[in-house]
């Protein structure tokens, strides 16, 4: 009995003065609901033997600590070593300044989203972007919604609804999530006709599948997996005469959709959006934050009349995009036409065009305080040389030469629990694990400083 008299009770402890400063900084609710538990759980400790005078002196401190640890988002910034650029599970593109600048206006003011400030009558969300993208792509018309997969869905629903969509089962791919090419046209309301085989398709195959009801024909890239060997596909321009000559419309799914040349920045080349529309692809959709570095969002770029028709899809509502996005895009467009700066100001590009060689003097600048700061836990850490990816299924087999460090520890489970320690961190820190060491790819990281602040509080 005497062990839980020494407990205060909740409103006693909530008038103490360690009780007055949680409730300045948490809210009343919050320290009282964690005091309540903390009582409870020192109540069956004392029941169970413990001291109560001991367990209530320690209540100011342990009811802090869950606090802290309640009140702390699992949704806080990374630092991404993992040397995936465009990392889908870290949230992709990580935007410019000039989009931040412009998400955050938005944010926080009203705007003219759906309204003419010319002659202050009703405007549409689309139109700030539609001439940036036109000039951007060549293409006629354009149109923005939620995501790729979105302008996929609605592009398919609008053109192939109660008709047949023609696809190689070559690009009949899963782009992850579930989200699987044959389920998708299922959903939209098309129905499939394969043609040709998973590593041969043939001109003729697709144009033997044409019937009366063909809405369609769908060219998927195939981004996120590659096939090699004894293959042949049809390439656009000649599916685009098909389709011409058929009285059809051809839909291009690029995925990630590059708007420059990546070759110019040290990849293998990749066709670019404005190739696509060229091609004669009468509509082309791709992804806002894969390669193009922007928010997330899905375009739809081509024929003027099926991107009307596809605007007055009821579906058009549900997968529109907000105005905070719609700012950021607007931004991040806008860095496009300055071509000869954009690899300074849009970090995925940065990122993806930095040299090993820069990476690998960053690598040892930081070598000595990496040393520092992990030796006295036991873990041995050097260079390392590395290959990073682009990810989001963005080039699948094409890696960029990269370096950073190998950590290594005497147990054989050591990287794994360095690993963990490193995701607990307030800041936490991804890399990946290889050949029995916990690498940590630099390619993505900012300043210096960002990595020994980061591990600072290890
Ligand atoms: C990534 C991808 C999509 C989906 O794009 P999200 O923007 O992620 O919705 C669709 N098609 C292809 C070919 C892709 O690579």
């Amino acid at each position: 009995m005497q062990g839980f008299r020494a407990l205060p009770s909740a409103d006693q402890f909530l008038q103490s003065r360690a009780g007055q400063a949680l409730v300045a900084q948490h809210g009343r609710a919050s320290v009282l609901a964690r005091l309540r538990q903390q009582l409870e759980a020192m109540r069956k400790a004392i029941h169970a033997g413990a001291d109560g005078h001991a367990l209530a002196a320690q209540l100011p401190q342990r009811l802090a600590e869950a606090l802290a640890l309640a009140s702390r988002s699992k949704l806080r910034p990374v630092l991404n070593l993992t040397g995936t650029v465009l990392h889908t599970n870290l949230g992709r593109a990580i935007l410019a300044d000039e989009a931040i600048k412009a998400a955050t206006a938005a944010m926080g003011n009203p705007l003219a989203l759906e309204f003419d400030l010319d002659d202050g009558t009703r405007g549409q969300r689309d139109d700030h972007l539609r001439g940036l993208l036109c000039e951007l792509t060549g293409a006629e018309d354009a149109t923005l919604v939620n995501n790729n997969a979105a302008a996929v869905l609605i592009a398919l629903n609008t053109l192939g609804q109660g008709r047949e969509a023609i696809v190689s089962r070559g690009e009949l791919i899963e782009i992850g999530g579930a989200f699987r090419m044959p389920d998708i046209m299922a959903r939209a309301g098309a129905q499939l006709v394969e043609v040709g085989t998973t590593n041969r398709t043939h001109f003729q195959d697709y144009e033997n599948a044409i019937t009366p009801q063909t809405g369609l024909i769908l060219k998927v890239h195939t981004s996120n997996y590659r096939i090699e060997g004894f293959t042949a596909e049809v390439d656009a321009p000649r599916l685009s005469q098909l389709a011409r000559k058929a009285g059809i419309p051809l839909l291009n799914d690029l995925g990630s959709g590059s708007l420059v040349d990546l070759s110019a920045y040290g990849m293998r080349r990749e066709p670019t959006v404005s190739e696509a529309v060229a091609e004669g692809a009468d509509l082309i959709t791709f992804s806002g934050d894969k390669l193009l570095g922007g928010p997330q969002a899905g375009f739809i770029v081509g024929r003027r009349d099926l991107i009307a028709a596809i605007n007055k899809n009821p579906l058009k509502r549900a997968v529109r995009l907000d105005k905070i996005r719609i700012s950021a895009l607007e931004a991040t467009l806008r860095l496009y036409q300055d071509p000869d700066r954009l690899a300074q100001r849009l970090p995925t590009l940065r990122m993806l065009a930095r040299t090993q060689a820069d990476i690998h003097a960053q690598a040892a600048r930081l070598l000595a305080s990496m040393q520092a700061l992990l030796t006295p836990h036991g873990f041995n850490v050097s260079l390392t040389d590395c290959e990073s990816q682009i990810g989001s299924g963005a080039l699948p087999v094409d890696t960029l030469p990269s370096a950073g460090f190998k950590i290594t520890g005497q147990s054989g489970d050591a990287p794994q629990q360095l690993a963990s320690r490193l995701r607990a961190l307030p800041t936490p820190v991804i890399g990946h694990i290889r050949d029995g060491g916990l690498i940590l790819d630099l390619r993505c990281l900012g300043e210096d400083q960002a990595l020994t602040d980061a591990l600072k509080p290890l």
